[in-house]
């Protein structure tokens, strides 16, 4: 018998514990680099299972499991990190500590890939090549990046990577992929208006950051809605808007920050453009400004062989009418991207969207729940991502 045939069974014996690890990393959640309990624990059960474990940017943990042959090596990842947010979900396994949440599905994450990792070494023998198990830290704040830099993709060489997230707008048990671009891209901004001080009485003898900025606001939209080809989405949005002491002191400087994301690949262009917008509103009114970008997360581009595989997965493991391609791109973005920049990547939503659960909440929202019916779906998702890779791998 091959896991093939065994894994449906492997994985219900197992669900047990795939849902007590989701429920105890549910009560304990912790932030973006400060994942220290949930990674001593994904380590241990890793190690117990006889797979070589390292560490990476210390709250990051990678399990090397090597088949039958060490080529070619698989990625599959996820993510270990919590959200600042004070949980109001009513569930017996509510967060333990104060001001923070797993309202994104990272628990879920972490559980699934952890039990897919306990099949896969058990059944080593069957692997035609090296899996890497990696859950990376501070997804939420592009951690992928830093442990890249720190050589994850490296020793031994990842030459494909497969990610999932668990998601409430798609309905429970359906699998959401389709090649090419999947998430946008999103940068980050901070732009001080500089202005000048005065009398809210004798404006003409001020320079209003205020009113400037909100000029600048509105001249930014016409990006989106006349520079920019509508069909490729781009999004400027302002988070922050922060100026003024007092109802008749005009102030002296603004502080606004927000993000631009796009779905496409023009994004250098677009922040080049608004910089130029800036500048020249904040010349009209006599202001000066300071503009800085960070990146928060690249474009997510999924790659056509290795979406077709997990297409062809779904598919075999619970149906054609699982699997949904259209109304899935969205502008959040998602730090998988950048390993899907390194090599042939695909990510992929799980549908965990349940009405009659309430488990439909958008992520990042305090009520946040998942369906735990569907954790073992994902484990086997990974296990048959997996062998389909290594099947591929050998023609
Ligand atoms: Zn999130
Ligand atoms: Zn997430």
């Amino acid at each position: 018998m091959s896991l093939k045939d065994t894994m449906k069974e492997e994985i219900s014996n197992l669900k047990e514990e795939l849902i007590e690890l989701r429920r105890d990393f549910h009560q304990h959640p912790e932030l973006g680099f400060e994942e220290y309990r949930t990674s001593g624990i994904v380590s241990d059960y890793l190690r117990e299972c006889g797979i070589e474990v390292e560490r990476v940017a210390e709250t990051g943990v990678v399990g090397v499991l090597k088949g039958k042959k060490d080529k070619p090596v698989l990625m599959l990842r996820a993510d270990l990190d919590a959200l600042p947010i004070e949980e109001k979900a009513d569930v017996p396994f509510k967060s333990e500590y104060e001001g923070k949440m797993h309202a994104c599905g990272h628990d879920g994450h972490t559980a699934m890939l952890m039990v897919a990792a306990k099949i896969l070494a058990k059944n080593r023998n069957e692997l035609d090549g090296t899996i890497k198990f990696v859950f990376q830290p501070n997804e939420e704040d592009a951690g992928a990046a830093i442990i890249i830099e720190e050589g994850v993709m490296e020793n031994p060489k990842v030459d494909a990577a497969l990610g999932l997230h668990l998601w409430t707008p798609l309905p429970s048990g359906k699998v959401g992929i389709t090649p090419g671009p999947l998430m946008a891209s999103s940068y980050y901004f901070w732009l001080t208006i500089k202005g000048k001080g005065g009398h809210g009485g004798a404006p003409h003898l001020a320079v209003d950051p205020i009113f400037c900025g909100k000029e600048i606001m509105n001249a930014l939209q016409s990006i989106q809605t006349r520079e920019q080809d509508v069909l490729k989405p781009t999004l400027i949005n302002f988070g922050q808007f922060h100026a003024g002491t007092n109802p008749i002191i005009i102030s002296h400087q603004a502080e606004l920050a927000g993000s631009v994301r796009c779905l496409h690949d023009e994004d250098a262009r677009i922040r080049q453009r608004f910089e130029e917008v800036v500048a020249h509103v904040c010349r009209m009114y006599g202001a000066e400004y300071e503009l800085t970008f960070k990146c928060g997360n690249e474009l997510l581009n999924n790659d056509a062989e290795m979406t077709d595989l997990v297409k062809n997965s779904a598919v075999e493991a619970f149906g054609a009418e699982s699997l949904q391609e259209t109304d899935l791109t969205v502008m959040l973005g998602e730090d998988f991207a950048s390993f899907a920049n390194v090599v042939p990547s695909a990510f992929f939503f799980l549908g965990v969207g349940d009405p009659e659960k309430k488990t439909d909440m958008p992520h990042h929202h305090p009520e946040f729940k998942l369906d735990e019916d569907v954790l073992p779906l994902g484990v086997e998702m990974h296990l048959r991502g997996a062998l389909a890779y290594f099947d591929k791998s050998k023609k």
